[in-house]
């Protein structure tokens, strides 16, 4: 499959696929239980088989497309979401309303599609068939973690499915899961680092990126290194943090994963104050959120299509404006009210009623920890544990990777010519050691020098 970075509008060479995957969701979602339940054990394994055709069914809509869509695991995931604070109604209106491809440039050498949902506040990412195998293998044990860790650094995963259609050059299926995206999108990244604690080949060049013109440059750990850069946390903040990497390693370690990365997005404060001489971030505090009045950082590409009606779920989705929650207000990082969950995106939402669901819904808000601020960033501290005018957003992301034969070859033939601790592909355990140590060492408060050095 040939992957483009042009906008998804009819006649794009996705645009089936998008607007495929997006029906899928939509009426795969609106089925699941509106209640939450008790996660029962043969959910881990059971799959919905919905079949899209122009005439459509008793259960799915007549399509413009011709496709089959598998929902894996439904009812777990949809308790992950509840798990995680995303609200059913939120998240089938965020994902299914249109769906904007990513401008992230070339793709990785997964050779992935990123989609960002209309808000920003979902990726969809098509992923490789051994890491969709890798997901379902270890569900039960994300999902018993996650019961425990509700504020692990890994990646929320939201939904896996699986997307098979005919076209001219035969069946194809794609596998694709939904998740958190870890940048908010009232605030730019004024630099994103995606460090493996490896040093082989991991380097971007920066000036050259920016000379192309490049607005989302994501750096590597040689940069790190080399712009002998620190991710400021003091002692308060550091100790939680780390220890809740050091599990997040332990599990990916048992499961046997590898050649994940923390990826670390940095918001300067002092530099939106520079180029805002209007924002009123006196004394560096972080602005009010109001999801709607910035636009995305890229602006989405959007797929511009009519997603057909589902026979039920969500017939009942009326806005009512008149029941938009109070604007949140500038968060504190001090502040007593729990906040929801950290490392998703939980601007003020929309809300829907649904009468069908209004008793039934139930939000579990995960409590969390009074440092992260209600859109996932984390205030730099100092040495004395003082604010620093920066933010960041981070998370432990591509987390699918299994360690396997292939990965062995490679070991074996890179092992040949270069020491083995430089180089990324090494056994899961040796990898999140490695992985540990690194990060444990660069998470270190900034003196306000080094601070006035680095600006993003
Ligand atoms: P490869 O295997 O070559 O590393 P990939 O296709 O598996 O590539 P990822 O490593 O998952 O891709 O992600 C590539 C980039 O996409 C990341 O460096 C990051 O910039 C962005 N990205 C991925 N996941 C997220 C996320 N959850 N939130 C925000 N950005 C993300
Ligand atoms: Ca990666
Ligand atoms: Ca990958």
């Amino acid at each position: 499959y040939v992957i483009p970075g042009q906008r998804v509008v009819e006649g794009h060479q996705n645009y089936i696929m998008a607007y495929n995957m997006i029906t899928g969701i939509r009426v795969a979602v609106s089925r699941c239980s509106w209640l939450p339940s008790p996660v029962k054990e043969e959910d881990f394994s059971n799959v919905t088989k919905l079949i899209f055709d122009m005439e459509g069914n008793s259960l799915t809509p007549g399509t413009k497309y011709e496709f089959k869509f598998k929902d894996y695991a439904p009812e777990v995931f949809r308790r992950l979401r509840t798990r995680f604070g995303i609200d059913q109604a939120d998240y089938l209106l965020s994902l299914t309303e249109k769906v904007s491809l990513n401008e992230l440039g070339s793709p990785g050498k997964s050779g992935s599609f990123f989609y960002y949902s209309r808000d920003y506040k979902f990726i969809i990412k098509t992923i490789h068939h051994s890491e969709h195998r890798q997901l379902r293998k270890v569900l039960k044990q994300y999902y018993e973690y996650v019961e425990k860790n509700p504020n692990t650094f890994i990646s929320q995963f939201y939904g896996l499915h699986r997307l098979k259609m005919y076209t001219r050059k035969g069946i194809i299926k794609v596998h694709f899961i939904v998740m958190n995206n870890l940048f908010p999108p009232h605030r730019a990244m004024n630099l994103t680092y995606d460090l493996k604690g490896s040093t082989h080949g991991r380097r971007t060049d920066i000036e050259k990126a920016k000379a192309a013109g490049k607005t989302s440059i994501i750096a590597k750990d040689l940069n790190f290194l080399e712009l002998k850069d620190k991710i400021s946390l003091g002692p308060i903040k550091k100790k939680p943090i780390i220890e809740q990497i050091a599990k997040d390693v332990k599990l990916l370690q048992q499961l046997n994963i590898m050649d994940y990365s923390l990826l670390i997005g940095v918001h300067d404060l002092r530099k939106s104050q520079e180029e805002d001489p209007d924002n009123l971030m006196a004394n560096f505090d972080p602005p009010p959120i109001h999801p709607h009045s910035h636009p995305p950082l890229s602006p989405p590409n959007e797929l511009e299509t009519e997603i057909p009606e589902p026979t039920q779920g969500e017939q009942n989705q009326d806005q009512d404006p008149s029941s938009n929650p109070p604007q949140n207000t500038t968060p504190t990082p001090t502040s007593k009210h729990p906040h929801p969950h950290p490392h998703a995106q939980h601007q003020p939402k929309q809300q829907v009623q649904l009468q069908q669901t209004q008793q039934t819904t139930t939000s579990t808000t995960t409590t969390n920890p009074c440092f992260i601020e209600p859109d996932g960033g984390i205030r730099a501290t100092d040495a004395n544990n003082q604010d620093q005018p920066l933010v960041y957003y981070m998370g432990i992301i591509d987390s699918l990777t299994n360690y396997s034969t292939f990965k062995r070859c490679e070991t074996l033939l890179r092992c040949l010519k270069d020491k083995r601790e430089t180089i990324s592909a090494i056994p899961a355990y040796d990898y999140g050691e490695r992985f540990y140590k690194f990060m444990d060492k660069i998470i270190v408060s900034k003196t306000q020098e080094e601070l006035n050095r680095t600006k993003y």
